[in-house]
């Protein structure tokens, strides 16, 4: 007996109402081997029973499949506060909502998407924005901001404020690519634990660009941060979509409120002959809104001076308050203000 083989026998475990196992959803805290027994220490955040006992009677069931001369123990600590996040150090009780933004698929947006509707609120109220996006972290260039974060006297991040707003990323601490070789587990410990170290003032929104795609860091990320609710960006092609309907699967399985969807690139209008040309096939966002029964948040064309704002470092929308974008991101934003106070 070692543990490989308890390890392989657990990834066995779907972890109930999911395709995924109870490895991978890290509720395995420890293994004790002696010599006649294994003692299995697990926790998960639920106060569900149903979801605790079937693990457990799945994992017996499992064990004695080995027909081993091994006496099985499991220990669970069920977590059963009400508050989802029990590996958060602290509550971050001075941020009144938390709201992830995600994408099934990366390269639809969801970065653009993020600065701008922090920027957007930031009209109206503190706002902060962290990326979490550890293989591809983009806010240092987005924001056009390359200085090393101050550390407080108990080595905790102080954020970079910039467009009065509170700035966060991988990017700031480790500006090579080492993170691209990191492994899954490790990087949602990782990602977790950078999250609990930056001391964030006063907010009332706090924007988290979360990585791209539904696997396990995404899925940790979701189960661990207190969120107050997602938004989907997704364009309107059906290939992005399939991914953005994942998402939107991953949220409700960990019964994290989805804010809305909002399409990106849904169209271009030519600027010389105003032309409105359609650039990805696809209407599905509305059959996935209905579906969901969330709403469409907003419609965003593809613009080019967005793109290039990108690359410039200032978020358009602030630097171009009055134009078509920033309208909408004031549409979009007092909309989620609206269903995050609603409750
Ligand atoms: P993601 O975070 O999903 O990977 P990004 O936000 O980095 O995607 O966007 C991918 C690329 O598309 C970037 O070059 C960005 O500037 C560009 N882009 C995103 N949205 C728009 C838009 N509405 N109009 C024009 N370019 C856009």
């Amino acid at each position: 007996m070692n543990k490989e083989i308890i390890i392989k026998l657990l990834s066995e475990i779907k972890y109930p109402g999911f395709s995924r196992d109870i490895i991978s959803f890290g509720i395995l805290k420890n293994i004790h081997i002696s010599e006649n027994e294994v003692v299995l220490e697990l926790s998960a955040n639920t106060d569900n029973n149903q979801i605790i006992e079937s693990i457990i009677k799945n994992i017996n069931e499992k064990f004695n499949n080995l027909n081993s001369n091994f006496n099985l123990k499991i220990d669970f600590q069920a977590n059963k506060e009400a508050n989802p996040s029990g590996d958060i150090d602290k509550p971050l009780s001075n941020i009144k909502n938390i709201i992830a933004v995600a994408s099934g698929k990366g390269g639809v947006g969801k970065s653009t998407v993020s600065i701008n509707l922090a920027a957007s609120l930031s009209r109206d109220w503190k706002v902060g924005i962290l990326d979490l996006d550890i293989y591809g972290p983009s806010l240092p260039m987005i924001a056009g901001s390359f200085e090393q974060p101050q550390l407080t006297e108990d080595q905790k991040l102080i954020p970079i404020k910039k467009f009065n707003m509170e700035l966060m990323s991988f990017g700031f601490i480790n500006n090579d690519n080492n993170a691209t070789i990191w492994r899954g587990p490790m990087v949602a410990r990782l990602t977790q634990q950078f999250f609990n170290d930056v001391v964030w003032g006063d907010l009332d929104y706090l924007i988290i660009d979360l990585p791209p795609g539904t696997g396990d860091i995404q899925l940790t990320l979701v189960q661990k941060l207190q969120l107050t609710g997602a938004v989907i960006v997704t364009t309107p092609q059906d290939l992005s979509l399939l991914d953005a309907k994942k998402a939107a699967d991953m949220f409700s399985k960990v019964n994290t409120k989805i804010l809305g969807i909002i399409e990106n690139m849904s169209d271009f209008s030519c600027p010389n002959c105003d032309h409105v040309t359609k650039i990805f096939p696809g209407e599905g966002v509305v059959d996935e809104s209905n579906r969901l029964n969330i709403p469409i948040l907003g419609k965003i064309s593809i613009i080019p001076e967005l793109a290039k704002s990108m690359d410039n470092g200032s978020p358009y929308i602030i630097d171009n308050p009055d134009s078509y974008l920033s309208k909408k991101y004031q549409e979009i934003s007092n909309q989620i203000n609206t269903i995050v106070n609603k409750g």
